[in-house]
Parts: C-alpha cells; sequence; structure tokens
C-alpha cells in the first residue's frame, strides 16, 4: 500500500536487501549522499496506528511536496519504511535499522531465529512485494525521523512539535541484599536480618535520587522479590532490579554511584550484606548539533515555537546516528498513550510536524555542514 501511494506520489518504490521499503527523490548533486526520511511501517501486537507509520507517511509528503513545488533540493532525499523495528519477530529492536548500517552482518542472519526457529535469512529470501524490485541502498549523509511522543509530555501542555535534543541512555542494576532467613514469630525485632528493609529503603531512595534530577533522569525498581517469600519467614535475601534512562550520560553515572552508596547504607543499618551487578549500560545518544539546528530552526520556519526534550524511547533514529548525522521532530501523542490502540494525534499536530519535517530537510539537503 505504502508502494502503491509512493508512485501516486511520482516517486520509484524498491525494496533493499532486507525488506526496508525506499524511495528517492533526485537532487542536483546525488554524489553527496542523500538525506534519509522515514521510520518504520512494522507495530506491536494490538498497537496504534501512529508509532512509525506517521513518521514513513510525513517523509512521504515531504517528498511529494517538494515535487509538486518543483523544489530541487541539492542532495537527493530518500523515503525510507523500515521493515522491523519494533523486535516482534525476533526479539530484536530496530532491527532493521542495524542491518541497514551493517551492524549485524549476513554471515549472522541464520543464527537469528524465531520462536518457531525459523531464520532471518529464511525470512529475507521470502519476502517480496509484487511489482517493488530490489535496488541497493541509497548512501545515506544525513537522517531525520518524526515520530511520535509515545509519552504525555507535549499533550500536557498544549504543545504541538520539538526537536528532540538526545535518546535517553539506559541504565540497569541488579541488587542483592542478603540477611538470615529466620521464624517470624520467635525472632525478637531487635535480633533481626530482615533483607526486605534493605530492599524498602533503596527502593525509596531510587523514586528520590530521580526526584532531585527535575525531569532530567526517570528511576524505576520494576523487579522486586523477596526470599524466600513466606508469610512466617523472616526474608533473608531480596532481589531487585534497578533501571534508569536520561538524556545525560554524566548524570546517569553520578546516579549510579549515588544508587550504589544508598544500597551500601540501607544494608549497613539493617546488618544486611550487599551486592550490586550493573549488567546492562546503553548510552545516551545525542543528536548531531547541525541536525539538532535544522529541526529547532523548522519548528521555526513553521511557526512553532522552538523547543527541545529528549526522546524517552528508543527510535531507528538511536542506531542511525551511530553512523550518521540524525534528528528526530516529535508530535504528541494524546493522552500519552502508545502502543495501543488508543494511540492518536490531532490532524494538525500531524500536518504541523510534517510542515517542521519538511523545512528540517530543505535545511540539510543544502547544508554544507554534515
Ligand atoms: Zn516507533
Amino acid at each position: 500500500m505504502v508502494a502503491q501511494w509512493m508512485r501516486e506520489a511520482g516517486l520509484e518504490p524498491g525494496l533493499d536487501a532486507t525488506g526496508n521499503l525506499i524511495a528517492v527523490l533526485s537532487g542536483e548533486r546525488p554524489e553527496l549522499g542523500a538525506i534519509g526520511i522515514g521510520s518504520h511501517l512494522d507495530t506491536v501486537p494490538h498497537g496504534g496506528a501512529f508509532d512509525g507509520a506517521l513518521g514513513v507517511l510525513a517523509a512521504l509528503e515531504v517528498a511529494q511536496a517538494m515535487r509538486e513545488r518543483g523544489v530541487r533540493p541539492t542532495r537527493s532525499v530518500a523515503v525510507l519504511g523500515f521493515a522491523d523495528e519494533e523486535g516482534n519477530n525476533f526479539g530484536i529492536g530496530v532491527l532493521s535499522a542495524q542491518l541497514w548500517i551493517g551492524e549485524i552482518p549476513p554471515s549472522d542472519f541464520d543464527t537469528i531465529t524465531d520462536a518457531n526457529g525459523r531464520g532471518l535469512d529464511a525470512y529475507i529470501a521470502a519476502f517480496d512485494v509484487a511489482g517493488v524490485p530490489r535496488v541497493e541502498r541509497p548512501e545515506l549523509a544525513a537522517y531525520l525521523e518524526l515520530h511520535v511522543e509515545q509519552g504525555p509530555v507535549l499533550d500536557a501542555d498544549g504543545g504541538r512539535a520539538a526537536a528532540v535534543e538526545a535518546i535517553v541512555g539506559i541504565s540497569r542494576t541488579t541488587v542483592r541484599f542478603t540477611g538470615e532467613a529466620n521464624h517470624a514469630g520467635t525472632t525478637p525485632l531487635a535480633l533481626r536480618k530482615d533483607a526486605l528493609l534493605g530492599g524498602a529503603e533503596l527502593a525509596l531512595a531510587v523514586r528520590d535520587l530521580g526526584e532531585a534530577t527535575g525531569d532530567r533522569a526517570v528511576t524505576t525498581v520494576g523487579v522486586f522479590e523477596t526470599l524466600p517469600g513466606a508469610t512466617n519467614v523472616i526474608p533473608g535475601e531480596v532481589r531487585m532490579r534497578v533501571e534508569m534512562r536520561s538524556p545525560d550520560e554524566g548524570l546517569m553515572d553520578e546516579l549510579r554511584g549515588r544508587v550504589a552508596r544508598a544500597a551500601r547504607a540501607a544494608a549497613e543499618r539493617h546488618g544486611l550484606a550487599v551486592a550490586l551487578d550493573d549488567w546492562h549500560h546503553a548510552p545516551a545518544v545525542p543528536m548531531h548539533p547541525t541536525a539538532l539546528r535544522a529541526t529547532q530552526d523548522a519548528l521555526a520556519d513553521a511557526g512553532l515555537p522552538v523547543r527541545t526534550m529528549p526522546s524517552w524511547a528508543g527510535h531507528d533514529a538511536k542506531v542511525l546516528a551511530r553512523r550518521m548525522p540524525t534528528g528526530m521532530l516529535f508530535v504528541p501523542s494524546n493522552g500519552g498513550i502508545s502502543h495501543a490502540p488508543g494511540e492518536a494525534t490531532d490532524p494538525d499536530a500531524c500536518a504541523l510536524g510534517a510542515e517542521a519535517l519538511f523545512h528540517a530537510v530543505v535545511r540539510l539537503a543544502e547544508s554544507d555542514d554534515l
């Protein structure tokens, strides 16, 4: 359907080697590399109509508007519909974007399998869209993505669009408090080593540490297990997982240190042992200064206030930013709802976002600063 819409817009759709949909509007100087614009065409089970799809359609609208107005950009503009961003098939998020930049080599395709053991290579071999030819991936000079915020911030104060400053980093730590499991009746309170007290104190401290950053970090205890987990046994062990997200790497480092100190202090107060394991850290990805400036200026071009915010969720742009100057624009998610059928954005906000994307593309297509 999207390939057909590309044809109706006067563009020639093609599929790359791993199933991403591409349509290129040729610029005056294609040798400078194209400005890639788009998002993903897949969604989650029982998802909404805007996550990903809006970015692809806005990109197509931008290319169509350029063609209809006779705008011939210096760099080419490539409309992109990524095939698999949500990780539904293989449990690997932003898979197509990783394939695009070659982060996963073809030699690894047969090791990536779905729940039924069917490999990525089999999916790719079978993937076809009637009448759409295979094409080489265009060389990209930069990437821009319009996306729904998927959170409540813009909608809460009537914002229509924002430039994204950075996609947040994610840090995950497992904390284990060890005390002494014992009889819940015969052991006086003063003689207990109750692991739950250490865990409970740390859970509250994690919330306070997040709040103390203003809106620069979010902190969550999403897993909290009490062992052995019996009504009449004092908890001998607590295992919890702490997650932190922030657009600011320095702040993430600081928070990790503060969580560790809070855990040790709680352990000491309650006579417990504590062990921490920082098992996951995906660094924050700042948007490229030239691309960020282009998206900010584009908001002003579209008659909108210039507003900048972090993205608290991952996107194709997070991967592409590792290889090329990348920028993002957000439009509101009504009620902050996403990955659910109630996902919605007002048509006028979609239109203003697409207009801002148009101006950002024109700015980057003409930029000497990439
Ligand atoms: Zn998305």
